[in-house]
């Protein structure tokens, strides 16, 4: 039952004593009962009152996780329907699909994709996290050989993908200790594959035409006890698959709905035939709400757009990536490298980190701490200005690393060169380039 936030607010300790970060007990009742709040934000919950609101304060969308140790996907667990009303907390999977269809060089080959593309990106690798394993010829043993190969083969995540009970025990028999998502329950196997995922502990997509048979679905099989589910609406048209995306969210998130209340998982390869048309497809429900992608197959030129989208709409958009203040060595400097300095904005950090190196000039390049702002933010900000910029490259201890006395700002801190130098006393400041490109050409030319 999911209560009201009068309802939790007759269950809290009623001190208003602010400790949760909101003003009174009744402002933290409403923001739990909308989902935008944690019950252990309040330390002084008793257990009975703890165990009558854990249903209300649960996210309205269940958190579900697939396989175990360092690769586990997390996905679900979202409380907004828009990421600036909040942020959006699990992105969602891109899995490549494995049949036992395929001839050994063909599984081979995709297993070899699958490890292969991944990227880095400011710093963070971004990469795709799943195997989804198909029986497409019916043939017990030969999917239970496959899935055995796919677990010894790789770290990630798998989803095992059959209608048929038997089939699908014989894919657990081969890896149910990595906790599989078992897709998929439908209408005529419900008891049977609810069975299987209860008595292995491995969470349960579940299939169904339309939106209404889904929901009595996941109703039956959580009065079965099966808890983690992740959802099919079995829409295979674009426009269909889309609204029953945003009407899945909007249920759960604004009515509460729990039958709905689950991660989905989308199929764009059975949308169409085309690569790149499935790849836009897919990234429609990489903004709007797929939790698990599956992807025909991966090419890096769609692959990587898709692992950069789901990075930048999984960001959380009140905090900018940053980089930790600090001096870093690039190209293994010595006592007469230039010194330079940037703000701790990660894209600013990796641009100018990127450069010195590809100049190939040992250097030292100072971050500092700027909340994550980029290098004009920051100035206009005041962050980035004499004043802060002064006391930190005092305290770095760069002065103990290098003979000489000459600091390179960027060329959009030029402003601060004279008070700079003020503040410093004894260092002479350098502008430098305004644009990152430009630093190889600055560096070749410089002098201690
Ligand atoms: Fe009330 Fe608990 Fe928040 Fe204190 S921490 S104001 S008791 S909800």
């Amino acid at each position: 039952m999911v209560l009201t936030g009068i309802e939790i607010f007759k269950l809290l300790p009623k001190t208003n004593c602010k400790e949760c970060g909101d003003p009174t007990c009744l402002a933290f009742a409403m923001k739990l009962a909308a989902g935008k709040a944690e019950l252990n934000a309040c330390p002084y919950v008793s257990d009975e009152a703890k165990a009558k609101l854990s249903e209300a304060s649960a996210p309205p969308i269940m958190s579900v996780t697939i396989g175990v140790g360092e690769r586990a996907l997390k996905v679900g667990g979202e409380t907004v329907m828009f990421r600036h009303e909040k942020r959006f907390e699990n992105p969602p999977g891109f899995a490549i699909l494995i049949s036992d269809g395929m001839d050994d060089a063909e599984v081979d080959h995709r297993l070899g994709k699958f490890k292969q593309l991944e990227y880095e990106r400011i710093g963070l690798i971004l990469r795709p996290d799943l195997i989804a394993v198909k029986s497409d010829s019916g043939d017990k043993a030969k999917f239970e050989a496959l899935v055995g190969k796919v677990k010894q083969k790789t770290d990630g995540g798998i989803i095992l993908m059959s209608d048929n009970p038997d089939i699908m025990a014989a894919g657990l028999a081969a890896c149910a200790d990595r906790k599989p998502l078992l897709y998929a329950a439908t209408e005529g196997n419900l008891d049977k594959m609810a069975e299987l995922a209860k008595t292995n502990a491995c969470p349960l997509a579940v299939k169904a035409d339309g939106l209404e048979k889904l929901a009595e679905l996941t109703a039956k099989l959580t009065e079965a006890g099966v808890k983690q589910m992740v959802i099919d609406s079995g829409s295979r048209k674009l426009r269909q698959a889309f609204e029953d995306q945003v009407i899945i969210r909007g249920a759960a998130l604004a009515k509460k709905f729990r039958p709905l209340g689950f991660p989905t998982i989308v199929i764009p390869g059975e949308m169409t035939d085309d690569p790149m048309k499935e790849a836009v497809i897919a990234s429609v429900f990489v903004a709007k709400y797929g939790g698990i992608i599956i992807l025909s197959d991966f090419y890096g030129e769609s692959l990587f757009p898709l692992l950069v989208e789901r990075l930048n709409i999984y960001t959380d958009p009140q905090r900018p990536l940053a980089t930790t203040e600090g001096i870093y060595e690039i190209n293994n400097p010595d006592e007469n490298s230039p010194v330079l300095i940037t703000s701790n904005f990660s894209l600013t950090y990796f641009i100018v980190s990127g450069e010195i190196e590809a100049s190939r000039v040992p250097s030292y390049l100072l971050v500092k701490d700027t909340e994550g702002l980029s290098v004009m933010t920051a100035w206009a900000a005041g962050k980035f200005v004499s004043d802060a910029i002064a006391p930190f490259i005092k305290k770095s201890g760069i002065a103990d690393k290098v003979k000489h006395r000459k600091l390179i700002i960027p060329g959009y801190a030029a402003p601060e060169s004279g008070g700079l130098e003020e503040e410093l006393g004894d260092w002479e400041v350098q502008v430098g380039p305004r644009e990152g490109s430009h630093i190889p050409a600055f560096l070749k030319t410089w002098k201690a």
